[in-house]
């Protein structure tokens, strides 16, 4: 897991600075309420490992943006300021052998119930290994995801994965690697850290954000790369039922790319997923700059 590294250096502070001076208070609304909001930005070495390349580095700020807009948390921080900050640590942390994932946590340092609140960009980064993600075997989970009215699932917050968390606690006692959950009205809403794409009788499905899933970054990806490839893709409220009788069926995401679902609960998925391997080849390709696609945006790493 990522984020049981210990990598030598953060940025913390407006700084690069040793992991283990990387220190909040404890009577921060940090972490008295859990108050931060993050992005998870995945860092490239291209297909002959002559350059890196952080993915969407650009929507990836602009959803920080505005996570913090919502969460009430003051993001004073530029882009070309946000850009330089990972550069920084990523400069500090990479190695040809492996890619990268960075976290980059706006988190409540000083302030009370929003008054007065100060922040600091904090920013983590990890190793990762250069390998397309296996299949994998999910549940459906009992705990739901929260009414926009009550958690919004647009904010990325940590508040957000902790019905996540319960899930993975859940799927881990069944055997599952991970679970999906629904929402309040009984219909798919996300995995605990991905969406969920589906096929039916060709052609590719995905919940919009109102059925309780994050803005997915790499979601407006796959859905530009599958247009650009002639794929039918579609985002429309998806039964649970669906689930069940889908073609074909993986999660998408930052850190999980996308991963092919080969069982859901007691059902064996078909071992063919024609359009997603397609699908996948073309992310791939494009991330690993064999390939372009204007949808896949690429920030060099000088
Ligand atoms: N849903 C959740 C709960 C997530 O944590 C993530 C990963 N950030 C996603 C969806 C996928 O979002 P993205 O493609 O922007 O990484």
């Amino acid at each position: 897991m990522a984020e049981m590294q210990r990598p030598p250096f953060v940025f913390m502070g407006g700084k690069v600075v040793p992991w283990e001076s990387a220190k909040i208070h404890v009577s921060a609304e940090a972490l008295i309420r859990g108050m931060s909001v993050f992005e998870g930005i995945k860092g490239y070495w291209n297909y002959d490992n002559s350059s890196l390349a952080l993915l969407a580095l650009r929507q990836h700020f602009d959803r920080l943006t505005r996570s913090a807009l919502l969460q009430c948390l003051p993001f004073e921080m530029g882009f070309d300021e946000f850009h330089e900050a990972c550069n920084a640590l990523v400069r500090k942390l990479m190695t040809k052998e492996r890619d990268l994932w960075l976290r980059t946590t706006l988190y409540a340092v000083e302030g009370n119930w929003g008054a007065d609140t100060v922040t600091d960009l904090v920013i983590t980064c990890y190793h990762q290994d250069k390998k397309r993600p296996a299949p994998i075997e999910i549940g459906v989970s009992t705990w739901q995801r929260p009414l926009d009215t009550g958690l919004p699932a647009r904010i990325k917050s940590p508040a957000n994965y902790q019905a996540g968390r319960l899930a993975r606690i859940e799927g881990r006692r069944q055997g599952f690697g991970d679970m999906v959950m629904l929402n309040q009205w009984g219909r798919l809403a996300e995995a605990t850290g991905s969406c969920v794409l589906i096929v039916r009788d060709g052609c590719v499905a995905t919940p919009p954000p109102f059925e309780g899933c994050l803005e997915s970054i790499t979601v407006n990806i796959l859905e530009a790369l599958a247009k650009s490839l002639g794929i039918s893709f579609e985002r429309r409220p998806i039964d649970r039922s669906e689930l069940q009788i889908a073609d074909e069926m993986a999660l998408a995401g930052t850190l999980m790319e996308m991963g092919v679902v080969r069982r859901i609960e007691s059902r064996q998925l078909p071992a063919s997923t024609p359009l997603f391997d397609r699908l996948r080849d073309e992310y791939w390709a494009c991330v690993r700059m064999e390939k372009s696609h204007p949808a896949v945006k690429l920030t060099p790493v000088a």
